[in-house]
């Protein structure tokens, strides 16, 4: 089916123990489940690759090099919140965000040189809430976006974003408002944070900046059928040569901070169909990067299922199982998105 060399899995894995904030969610213990399996039994396809921390002229393609000063100099201080999310930092998260956008930047520039390839960036602290001026919402410096703006620069061509993380990646957004060699898409819950996303928040960007706000109680087939109506048809037109994902885990049904439905299945059925797409319309590359999931257990099934739908694998644990149901009626919501962007298949 898949050839070997298409079935390699680049990753990478950091998850930096001493950025921690006391009762935060966003915190090492998301991967307390998840460390040890991936330390002992990863999926034979699966290949480590290491990393450096990033480069100031890394991080300056896709923030400014205020926001960066600014963000050494609050880490400089004892750990504490900027913000309401809240956001937190301590001594050692610039280097944990230096960290996560290094971990980011080997899989995409592997992935990038790889006549075709696929690879999971599995870090933290996260990255898609990150704007240009500003840390924001957990997260430090925008690590898909400074890698999918690496791409670019790199002479990639174009390149899209797909993030099914519950939340807006409206750090992702904002980065590439005005950037024509990036397309952006997502599916979030309606109403949660950080309140942007809206269907027609980009008219100056139709067909390219693409929000999908679903209802609360949005599970696996409402995420399935946006895919096949709505993402197939954007990436079809916007022909870009690489896919980046902001695979976020928190609309699973177990998770704390949502309300979404999707189950560990569904993570799985999803990976797979968004593979199918890189294959078809991006060159058959692809690269995953973490971004929320704020249930530990659920968190390391679901990225279990996802590596194994990368890895060619049927098997991956699944503690919570089938979960409420999946469905939610959104033909009125497929046809505005598919009116409003003109897409047709
Ligand atoms: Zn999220």
């Amino acid at each position: 089916m898949m050839s070997d060399k298409h079935s390699i899995v680049y990753w990478t894995y950091q998850d930096a123990p001493e950025h921690a904030y006391p009762g935060h969610p966003e915190s090492p213990n998301r991967f307390g489940y998840f460390k040890d399996w991936i330390a002992q039994s990863p999926y034979p396809a699966m290949q480590r690759l290491d990393y450096a921390p990033a480069r100031l002229e890394d991080l300056m393609a896709a923030h400014s090099q205020r926001m960066i000063e600014n963000l050494q100099q609050e880490t400089q201080n004892p750990p504490h919140e900027i913000d309401q999310a809240p956001t937190y930092v301590t001594p050692a998260s610039y280097q944990a965000a230096l960290g996560a956008v290094g971990a980011t930047l080997a899989v995409s520039r592997k992935v990038m040189r790889a006549s075709a390839g696929r690879g999971f960036a599995i870090v933290r602290p996260p990255g898609h809430h990150a704007v240009h001026d500003h840390p924001m919402g957990f997260c430090l410096f925008n690590n898909l976006a400074v890698a999918a703006a690496d791409a670019v620069i790199s002479g990639m061509g174009k390149v899209a974003v797909f993030d099914f993380d519950a939340h807006h990646g409206n750090g992702v957004e904002d980065i590439f408002r005005q950037t024509e060699q990036v397309a952006y898409c997502s599916i979030h819950e309606e109403g949660l944070y950080p309140g942007t996303g809206h269907l027609e928040a980009a008219p100056h960007a139709r067909g390219r900046l693409v929000n999908l706000p679903v209802p609360a109680f949005s599970g696996t087939k409402v995420f399935t059928r946006l895919i096949d109506q709505v993402v197939e048809p954007w990436l079809k037109a916007f022909q870009p040569k690489m896919l980046f994902v902001c695979a976020g885990f928190d609309a699973h049904f177990s998770d704390p901070l949502t309300s979404l439905t999707v189950n560990t299945e569904g993570f799985y059925r999803l990976t797979q169909k968004v593979m199918d797409l890189a294959e078809t319309y991006c060159g058959g590359r692809a690269v995953f990067v973490l971004e929320g999931g704020y249930d530990p257990l659920a968190l390391s099934d679901n990225l279990q299922a996802s590596l194994a739908a990368l890895s060619g694998e049927a098997d991956y644990p699944d503690h919570y199982g089938k979960g409420p149901d999946q469905s939610k009626d959104i033909s009125a919501l497929i046809e505005e998105a598919r009116t409003y962007h003109q897409l047709r298949e």
